[in-house]
């Protein structure tokens, strides 16, 4: 590995897209402390709450530390030939499609491609998806269906050259605080420069925002249309962009209607005047950044708000030049590093696309592989709802607790008590997964492992081991190998390092390419172990002939669709939801400032669990005040899926007739506040990503 001292290894955060660089010191006590890594340039030693706690969550004490088997101590052996039997005869007696994993953006690029490829390759099935389709999918179908292909089209650097910034269901100080620093940074240098931010929560990122739009959940769609159409009736568009490198512009316009601020008020809850003087910021202000994140993810419209949202840069030609463009900020740290190998079940790897035939023509050949799958697979929530109706006969879950974080938890808690055969690799036992798994096997946690992950702006990032593996842990992508061996298929997954695999990968991505496909690292494809293991941090593309380096996408065109022209995306406003009597509030859930995810880790320091010491739901005063519950008070928040009860935090951060309840507890930190219980499984037609911040609920005091 690269060391900067004889103890100091530089490696990546594992919490958040932003993929902060980290100087991970070991200590001859044992003990472990962190520091921003001042020559990574997504950070330069920045570093957030978190991450600066990364030291203090290194224990042993909840890990599984060996692999078992109906609760039993086993061993590797015995475990692994137990899972490659089990899969192989549920294949063999219903066909591929009777088996699935379900993996994470917590992986590396290295496990989540052999994952992919033993799959899609070798089961010959697609039904493997990841909880990313949780953070991003909705950004995915909206870039695909706009670009072509799933580009990101600017960098960090865009955010502090921009003159205008505007935040759409992010939460950036709490969310991406590191992404937030630089923004502040920028905006103290530039007072000219405007933030606005989009959310119908006044969040933490509200103290740097020149204007706040506390618009109705989910009315996105209504607001960004009708700056698409203020655009185009203010004159304010660039015809030569439109014309040159586009299409489907009037037909985009149409469906936006014209600009009635009335109407926009009306749908969005917005004031006239906000929303005016909002479009006559986007009008005047060449520099605009829109940059966005699970409030328009996490939506059952969430494709419709993120194309909505590049609709408008393209008729503005505000793409791909500095300080411009759409911009996606991905929730976890190898979220864009799954996409690039295909780990969600309606992609290829190495960005390429399930649907086409020359595609999977091109990967089989370069795989070698006797087959691959050729119709999409089953979606997160659709996954654990065929795993429930006994479809699935068995299913791998690596590095992420579903029965934490997929909405209808209990439902999914059912799903695998039912199920006939489940395997789970994890670092924790505390999941609360844990105890569905007929066979545990313990894996390689961050400072243990090695490999690669790709943050939101497209940086490729190592993640180097700098603490011995525990003797009977092993890395995720070994455990899949050893299965995929024992299920015949040796030759093809006889890889003895992650760099290995990496130049696999890199290789593929530029195999045939040419320019064809965004994603590019042919460079990489023969990079010796030695270049592995000290390369910066870099920036995709890398083509092997250097012809598309480049930071940026999309100035003059080069869409990766089949007229390399970008497409405008004609979206609708659906009317609102239809809502039961008794369910009259509008249930959002999201993080909070010093936890991530399910509080494996986080959990762990009493440094960042004295920030909010426990679960609670932010409710209204007036709200609060017709319910007689006063702060402190608990309360009962429920759906027809589940209900949490959890102390009422009255603020006016919120909106009236809604409550906001973090995601972070789980059963073993807190009973009853698992919110993830109470959120409705309905996902976006699209993309398949659940909406997870509009739950129809009744509030109640206890
Ligand atoms: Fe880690 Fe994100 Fe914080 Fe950076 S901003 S230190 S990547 S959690």
């Amino acid at each position: 590995t690269e060391e900067t001292s004889q103890k100091t290894t530089r490696t990546t955060c594992p919490y958040c897209g932003v993929g902060c660089g980290v100087l991970a010191t070991r200590h001859e006590d044992g003990t472990v402390t962190v520091a921003g890594d001042p020559e990574h340039p997504s950070n330069f030693g920045r570093l957030c709450s978190k991450g600066s706690a990364l030291g203090e969550t290194l224990s042993l004490d909840d890990r599984l530390l060996y692999p078992e088997v109906s609760g039993k101590r086993s061993d590797w052996e015995s475990a692994l030939d137990l899972v490659a039997y089990r899969f192989t005869q549920a294949i063999r007696e219903n066909g591929p499609d009777s088996v699935a994993f379900y993996v994470s953006g917590q992986i590396l690029t290295e496990d989540y491609y052999v994952a992919n490829k033993l799959m899609k390759g070798f089961i010959g099935s697609a039904n493997i998806d990841t909880n990313s389709r949780l953070c991003m999918a909705s950004s995915v179908a909206g870039h695909r269906r706009a670009f072509g292909a799933d580009t990101v089209p600017g960098t960090y650097e865009d955010l502090e050259l921009a003159d205008l910034v505007v935040l759409v269901g992010s939460n950036l100080a709490w969310c991406h605080p590191v992404l937030f620093q630089r923004l502040e940074a920028a905006k103290a240098a530039n007072p000219a420069m405007r933030v606005v931010v989009v959310d119908p929560r006044r969040t933490a990122t509200c103290s740097i925002a020149d204007l706040h739009l506390a618009l109705k959940p989910d009315s996105d769609v209504a607001l960004f249309n009708g700056l698409l159409a203020f655009l185009a009736e203010a004159a304010a568009l660039d015809r030569n962009y439109i014309n040159r490198f586009t299409e489907g512009f009037d037909k985009a316009v149409e469906a936006a209607g014209p600009c009635a601020i009335g109407e926009i008020a009306e749908k969005t809850g917005l004031s006239r005047q906000d929303i005016a003087l909002f479009y006559k910021m986007v009008a005047r202000t060449e520099k605009t950044v829109t940059v966005y994140s699970q409030g328009v993810n996490q939506s059952v419209v969430g494709t419709d708000k993120v194309n909505a949202i590049i609709n408008t840069h393209l008729a503005t030609g505000r793409i791909g030049r500095p300080g411009m463009g759409p911009f996606s900020v991905t929730g976890q740290p190898n979220a864009m590093g799954g996409r690039e190998v295909g780990g969600l079940a309606n992609m290829l790897a190495g960005h390429m696309a399930l649907e086409d035939p020359h595609h999977r023509q091109l990967v089989r050949e370069f795989w070698k592989s006797p087959v691959v799958a050729d119709k999409q697979g089953l979606k997160a929530v659709e996954l654990f709802q065929a795993v429930r109706s006994g479809r699935i006969k068995a299913l791998w879950i690596m590095a992420t607790s579903p029965v934490d974080s997929l909405p209808d938890a209990d439902g999914v808690a059912e799903a695998l008590r039912a199920c006939p055969f489940v395997v789970v690799s994890d670092v924790t036992r505390s999941a609360d997964t844990v105890p569905y798994a007929d066979v545990l096997l313990p894996a390689a946690a961050w400072g243990e492992k090695d490999g690669t992950v790709t943050n939101s702006e497209r940086r490729i990032s190592r993640q180097r081991r700098f603490l011995d593996l525990p003797r009977d842990v092993r890395p995720d992508w070994w455990q899949m190998a050893e299965v995929a061996r024992k299920m015949g298929h040796g030759e093809a997954f006889a890889y003895q390092t992650p760099a290995a695999i990496f130049r696999e990968h890199a290789a593929l991505s530029g195999y045939r390419n040419g320019g064809t496909r965004d994603f590019d690292i042919g460079a990489y494809g023969d990079a010796s172990d030695t270049t592995y293991d000290t390369f910066p941090p870099f920036q995709w593309p890398q083509a092997v002939d250097g012809s598309a380096a480049e930071t940026r996408f999309f100035a003059e065109g080069g869409f990766f669709t089949e007229g390399r022209k970008g497409r405008f995306v004609p979206v609708a406003c659906q009317p609102p939801r239809k809502r039961e009597r008794a369910y009259p509030f509008v249930l959002n859930t999201g993080r909070v400032r010093d936890q991530w995810h399910t509080m494996t880790r986080t959990g762990k320091t009493p440094r960042l669990t004295s920030h909010i010491a426990e679960p609670f739901a932010e409710i209204h005063p007036r709200d609060a005040a017709r319910l007689d519950i006063q702060p402190a008070d608990l309360m009962r928040v429920k759906s027809p899926f589940g209900s949490v009860d959890v102390r009422a935090l009255i603020t006016e951060r919120v909106r009236e007739g809604e409550v906001y309840v973090p995601m972070h507890w789980t059963d073993r930190f807190a009973s009853c506040a698992r919110i993830d219980a109470v959120v409705a499984p309905d996902t976006d037609p699209h993309s398949g990503q659940p909406g997870l911040k509009f739950t129809p609920v009744a509030v109640s005091k206890l």
